[in-house]
């Protein structure tokens, strides 16, 4: 496989946070928004509470996007140049993290949109090499794997592959036809989370979804060029459960065990990009949990990574903000 020259070995993670703006219900309620995006990589605490010096008031990440950031903005400086490294054959992946309701989907859903656009329009202007897209998507509840392209619900095993590492036994692997293809899939993905639950939001709140497109490209022969060189490499998008799970889990002893199992890989998820952002020695415990071994080869060596963090601005939400800030703090 084929490697861009001219990427930097070890690229640190893109931290990246958004405030999304009130909802109507916090304004009802007159729940005050608690923080200002001072500027475009620094968020602070603004307001004063008894117990505010036990915690950081201001924080700093690679671009910090307030209330009125649009998600093309926060695509285009927080997510664009990660995910279009896998055109060059680069494995990438694209978090969305934070807790219920504070915007993941909403900015993960577009992100994937946006990119797939860039890449079919970048694979227009390169008539001189061939490409072929594949896509496929998977859903993990409660650690366990299930296929969103397929209507059989029962969970896949994951396989050690000597040479592509671990790998979803059975998933649905779709050769793409062209953009309108895609998002035919992308539609089908969202309709099967759906499936067999009473609420969307709470299966949703629960679970990890990764959308994943794999690129491979060749020079084509007619340009007499040396058609040796194969790039192949996945972009992923990952919607991950919501962040609250994981606090709640971790500060009481005895939970159920479907509680445990969300969070393990959330937990170790923070493990993994905490170890990863201190520079990528010793060992990392990807085997830990199903999201991290499957995401194994998208995280470590050469491949790109972005995070967006969600939050809501308002007070009722400030323990689990402050979660989710010094979880972007570790990942930094
Ligand atoms: P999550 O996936 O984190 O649970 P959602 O993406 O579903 O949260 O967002 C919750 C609600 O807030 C949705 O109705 C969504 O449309 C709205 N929302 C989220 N982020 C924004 C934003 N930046 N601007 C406007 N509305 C937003
Ligand atoms: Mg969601």
């Amino acid at each position: 496989w084929g490697k861009a020259e001219g990427v930097a070995k070890e690229e640190r993670i893109l931290v990246s946070v958004r405030v999304r703006p009130l909802n109507a219900k916090e304004i009802e309620k007159n729940d005050p928004s608690d923080w200002e995006c001072v500027n475009d990589t620094t968020i602070m605490f603004k307001n004063s509470l008894p117990e505010r010096s036990a915690f950081p008031t201001a924080y700093t990440f690679d671009k910090v996007f307030g209330h009125q950031s649009n998600t093309r903005h926060v695509y285009d400086e927080g997510a664009k140049e990660v995910a279009l490294s896998v055109v060059n054959g680069i494995n990438a992946s694209i978090f969305a993290y934070g807790q219920t309701s504070s915007g993941k989907t909403y900015t993960m859903t577009s992100i994937t949109e946006y990119t797939m656009e860039d890449i079919y329009d970048y694979i227009k202007r390169h008539e001189e090499r061939e490409f072929v897209l594949k896509f496929s998507a998977m859903e993990i509840y409660n650690e366990a794997v299930r296929d969103l392209l397929s209507t059989d619900s029962s969970p896949l095993r994951l396989l050690d592959d000597p040479e592509r590492g671990t790998v979803v036994e059975k998933l649905t692997e779709e050769t793409l036809r062209d953009q309108r293809h895609l998002k035919e899939l992308v539609f089908t993905c969202a309709a099967q989370r759906q499936v067999g639950e009473t609420s969307l939001n709470e299966m949703s709140s629960r679970s990890h979804q990764i959308l994943r497109l794999t690129i491979e490209s060749s020079a084509r022969e007619f340009m007499g060029k040396d058609s040796s060189t194969t790039l192949l490499a996945a972009v992923n998008f990952i919607d991950l459960a919501g962040s609250e799970r994981a606090s709640q889990v971790s500060s009481a002893s005895n939970r159920l065990k479907e509680g445990c199992h969300i969070n393990r890989s959330l937990l170790t998820l923070g493990t993994v990009i905490r170890k990863l952002s201190k520079g990528r020695t010793g060992h990392i415990p990807y085997r830990d949990s199903k999201l991290t071994r499957i995401l194994q080869p998208f995280l470590g060596g050469n491949a790109r990574t972005a995070i967006i963090c969600t939050m809501s601005p308002a007070r009722s939400h400030i323990e689990q903000s402050r979660n989710t800030l010094s979880f972007a703090s570790c990942a930094k």
